[in-house]
C-alpha cells in the first residue's frame, strides 16, 4: 500500500509538494482549464493548516532546458494558485528553480507560508532524472510528498531521484496522487458489469498494450478514431486515405479473434464522417464504413455509429473512455466526440475519463461534472491500465 500524507509526520516541517500544474494555456497566455491546480489544493492546504513552510515544484510544458523562456514560467500558475487558496499572504515564486533564488527565498519561509519554484524542466537535470539535481532540491526540504500523477509515468528527477533520497517516514502520496491511483486500481479489480471501455484517438500503435489488457477485464469493447481505420482494413475494407498502421493488421487481427473467444463484445464504427484532405475547408460526407471512397479519409465517426455505441452504452455499469472518437480539434469532425461524452455522462454508469485529449473533449463537451471521474493524466492512466508500475509511484515505496 501506498502511504499518504495522513499517515506521516508534516508538523511545522520544510514539505516540497511535487505538483502537475502544466495546465493548457491559450495563445494570450490564459489559462484555459485550472482543474490541475484546484485539485492539488487539498494537500498545500493541509500542509498550511498544519504550519509547514510549503515548497511547490512543477514542471510546464517543454522549455529547451538551460535556457529561462518567460513564456514557459510559472507565473500565471501562481497568480491563479494565490487567487483559488484564498489566504492572506502572497505566494512567492522563485526565479529559479535551484539558484541562490530558491535557497534564500526557500530559507527564509515561515510556517504556512508558500514557495514555488520555476518550471522544473528550466534544468536540464529535472528530465534526465539528474541525482545532482535532485539533491539540490532535496536540500530545501524534510519530507516529499508527491500529488502529481499526471508526472508519474516519467522517471525525472522531482518524480524519481528526489523522491528516492527520503525514508519511508518523510515521503508520500499527496490527496490527489492517492485518489487518482486508488480508483484505477479498483475500477480495473472489481468492476461492476457490464464493464465497457470505450478507446480512442489516432494509433493502435499506443494503445495496443492497454487493448490487451482491457480485453481480459471488460465485457465489451467500443473503437473509435483514427485506430478504428487499422482494425477496418485488418478485416479486409477498404478504408482510402484514413490514418492506418500497416504493420499491425496481424496484431488487430489477433486482437479481434480474442475478443471473440473471450467473448467480449467488440464493436467498431459502421459509418464515418468522411473527407478528401484534412481540413475543414472541404467537402465533407457521412458514409458508411464499407464505402470510403479511394483516396478519401475518415475524420470522424458518423450518426449510425454514435447510435449503435449509445445502445452499447445502454447497460454499462462501468465506463473506462481513453481517446477522442475522432479529429476533435476541427469542429467539423467534432461531434462524434461531443456526442460519446455526452452519453457516457447520460449513463448511471461509473464513468472513469483517462486525462489529456478525452479529459479536454469531457470539459469542451460540459460533461466533466457528470463524470464520476475524469483523471488528471493522460498518459499515466494509460499506464495504470497496461498494468506497468509507475515510477512516481515506486519511488514513493523504495
Ligand atoms: P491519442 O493521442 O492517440 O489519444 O490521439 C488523439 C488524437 O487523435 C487527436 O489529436 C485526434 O485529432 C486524433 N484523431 C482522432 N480520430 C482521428 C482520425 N480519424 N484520423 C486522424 N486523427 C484522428
Amino acid at each position: 500500500m501506498m502511504r499518504t500524507i495522513k499517515d506521516i509526520q508534516i508538523e511545522g516541517k520544510r514539505v516540497f509538494i511535487r505538483c502537475d500544474f502544466n495546465v493548457p494555456k491559450d495563445e494570450d497566455g490564459n489559462i484555459t482549464d485550472d482543474r490541475r491546480i484546484r485539485e492539488a489544493l487539498p494537500t498545500i492546504r493541509y500542509c498550511i493548516d498544519r504550519d509547514c513552510k510549503v515548497i511547490l515544484g512543477s514542471h510546464y510544458e517543454r522549455p529547451e532546458p538551460g535556457k529561462y523562456e518567460e513564456k514557459y514560467s510559472l507565473a500565471p500558475v501562481v497568480r491563479r494558485l494565490t487567487r483559488l487558496l484564498k489566504i492572506a499572504d502572497d505566494i512567492q515564486l522563485a526565479s529559479d528553480v535551484v539558484g541562490p533564488d530558491a535557497q534564500a527565498k526557500a530559507a527564509a519561509l515561515q510556517g504556512g507560508e508558500v514557495l514555488v519554484l520555476e518550471n522544473l524542466r528550466y534544468e536540464a537535470g529535472e528530465t534526465k532524472n539528474d541525482m545532482a539535481f535532485a539533491k539540490a532540491l532535496a536540500s530545501m526540504a524534510d519530507v516529499y510528498i508527491n500529488d502529481a500523477f499526471g508526472a508519474c509515468h516519467r522517471a525525472h528527477a522531482s518524480i524519481d531521484a528526489m523522491a528516492r533520497l527520503y525514508d519511508k517516514e518523510h515521503k508520500a502520496a499527496g490527496f490527489l496522487l492517492a485518489k487518482e491511483v486508488k480508483f484505477f486500481e479498483k475500477t480495473l479489480e472489481d468492476p461492476v458489469r457490464p464493464f465497457v471501455a470505450v478507446v480512442g484517438g489516432s494509433k493502435v500503435s499506443g494503445k495496443l498494450e492497454a487493448l490487451r489488457q482491457l480485453l481480459d477485464k471488460v465485457d465489451k469493447i467500443i473503437i473509435g478514431g483514427g485506430m478504428a481505420f487499422t482494425f477496418l482494413k485488418a478485416q479486409g475494407f477498404e478504408v482510402g486515405n484514413s490514418l492506418v498502421e500497416d504493420d499491425l493488421l496481424d496484431e488487430a487481427r489477433t486482437v479481434m479473434i480474442k475478443a471473440r473467444k473471450e467473448g467480449v463484445k467488440f464493436y467498431l464504427p459502421v459509418d464515418v464522417v468522411c473527407a478528401s484532405e484534412f481540413s475543414e475547408s472541404g467537402i465533407a460526407k457521412y458514409l458508411p464504413t464499407q464505402e470510403i471512397p479511394k483516396g478519401w479519409m475518415g475524420l470522424d465517426i458518423g450518426p449510425a455509429s454514435s447510435r449503435l455505441f449509445r445502445e452499447v452504452l445502454n447497460d454499462a455499469q462501468t465506463i473506462i473512455w481513453n481517446g477522442p472518437m475522432g479529429v476533435y480539434e476541427m469542429d467539423k469532425y467534432a461531434k462524434g466526440s461531443m456526442m460519446m461524452s455526452h452519453y457516457i455522462a447520460e449513463t448511471h454508469a461509473t464513468t472513469i475519463v483517462g486525462g489529456g485529449d478525452t479529459a479536454d473533449v469531457a470539459q469542451r463537451a460540459g460533461d466533466v461534472d457528470e463524470m464520476t471521474f475524469v483523471s488528471t493524466g493522460g498518459g499515466a492512466s494509460l499506464n495504470l491500465i497496461e498494468g506497468k508500475k509507475l515510477p512516481g509511484i515506486e519511488a514513493l515505496k523504495a
